[in-house]
């Protein structure tokens, strides 16, 4: 699996105020409420896109904005590059929206709303796209009511003839009818088609114009699932759907699991902690090694201890910032971040030797243990590994001899590079 990459932005709309899910979302906008104690739906929302090579990403916010720029930052610990668009004065509806960030998207863009849990691919929607060159190619679908959102004819060549906002009559999918399903391209030229200084709505306003006045609309019928989170119902199933899609999901992708301190960043002295991002050392070859890793199709996972936030020498904002940080040193590159907060006395099943934090990654990424590695500096990391199933890989520095002792890696190097040269005899 070599990644696509893309310089495609999308425009991630998260201003969604989320009403009807209060007292959830007094505190936190509609697009942060949780799928597992640890995973927002913002983040399962991003990490669908940089899975497919869709790395740039445009955010607006309204509700609560700190909540989301406070947690997703520049987007470096996603893999990402993120920017906002801050509508806290206004709310500018889904076109309003598209105006405003308009010097942020690239020419074509991904319009995708932050509140739809699906695992939709996005792949024969942008190529369909970029066929017909439109300014506008939508998805469609049929798993809800007609009356419930607005409708769409399309002819055999996909192009869209007739468009009905909602509210409409229309009662059943009869002449070729499709609801709107919302993931959408769009063309930056749409944009001389958004009035300016008002609230405007994609659907109900720029799109059923478009369609009158004859420009082209594309429209592709999808089958996916997409689940809405507006209602505590609604919530609470979309929360128990989720886990049974990650339990049923074959385990397919390879991945690179990299321990933080002595691995990414030299070992401090040993028992001295890293509070303060002034103090860190990268690790001669780190950059090289995540970015050919990549390059190899691996997903690039972090798995570090961090029992300091148990001990309250840190805070989890504190560690955010070092771990963005951290990110932006080898490029962006890194897919996700996985720490254990805990102490030895708490018992938790995340603290490496443990598995519980490969085991995590693993659910939400879909890794196979048998194509994947682990990378650490002590028996904690060759004993998550070899518990999780994957291979270790142990880095030998000038104070780790005891640790090797106490553990029986797969390989022991002593430098970065020879990882890259095991990830590359293990892809031939
Ligand atoms: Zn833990």
């Amino acid at each position: 699996m070599v990644r696509p990459t893309s310089e495609m932005t999308a425009l991630v709309l998260a201003a969604g105020i989320g009403s009807r899910l209060r007292p959830i979302t007094d505190t936190i906008p509609k697009a942060m409420v949780a799928l597992t104690p640890t995973l927002p739906l913002l983040e399962h929302v991003l990490r669908q896109l940089t899975l497919q090579g869709i790395r740039r990403f445009v955010i607006n916010l309204h509700h609560h904005p700190d909540a989301i720029r406070g947690y997703f930052g520049n987007g470096a610990r996603f893999g990402a590059w993120i920017q906002y668009s801050d509508e806290s004065d206004q709310l500018l509806d889904t076109a309003g929206a598209v105006r405003k960030a308009a010097e942020h998207l690239s020419d074509d863009f991904l319009l995708v709303y932050a509140d739809q849990l699906h695992f939709y691919d996005y792949a024969p929607l942008i190529e369909l796209h970029r066929r017909h060159k439109p300014l506008a190619t939508v998805t469609l679908k049929r798993s809800d009511l007609p009356q419930n959102g607005d409708l769409a004819e399309a002819g055999p060549d996909a192009r869209i003839t007739q468009w009905y906002a909602r509210p409409h009559e229309h009662r059943d999918f009869g002449g070729g009818k499709y609801l709107n399903a919302g993931m959408t391209v769009l063309s930056r030229r749409i944009v001389d088609h958004i009035p300016a200084g008002r609230p405007v709505s994609l659907d109900r306003e720029v799109i059923p114009e478009l369609v009158r006045t004859g420009q082209p609309v594309y429209g592709l019928a999808v089958e996916t699932e997409i689940l809405d989170v507006g209602t505590p119902e609604k919530y609470a199933y979309a929360r128990q759907w989720f886990s049974a899609r990650l339990d049923a999901a074959p385990r397919t992708r390879k991945a690179l699991f990299l321990d933080r301190d002595g691995v990414i960043l030299r070992e401090l002295t040993p028992g001295h902690y890293l509070t303060d991002w002034s103090e860190a050392r990268p690790t001669p070859g780190i950059t090289e090694l995540v970015a050919g890793a990549r390059e190899l199709g691996y997903l690039v996972l972090v798995a570090t201890n961090q029992p300091q936030i148990g001990r309250g020498l840190l805070t989890e904002a504190g560690l955010q910032s070092i771990h963005q940080k951290l990110a932006e040193l080898v490029g962006n590159n890194l897919d996700a971040i996985y720490h254990c907060p805990h102490v030895d006395e708490d018992g938790c099943e995340c603290r490496k030797p443990k598995h519980g934090l490969l085991e995590r990654a693993a659910r939400e990424w879909q890794v196979s243990p048998e194509t994947s590695f682990m990378v650490g500096d002590t028996f904690r990391d060759v004993g998550a590994a070899s518990r999780f199933g994957c291979r270790s890989i142990f880095l030998r520095n000038e104070q780790n001899d005891g640790d090797l002792a106490r553990c029986q890696p797969d390989h022991v190097v002593n430098q970065l590079g020879e990882v890259l040269d095991l990830l590359r005899e293990s892809t031939r």
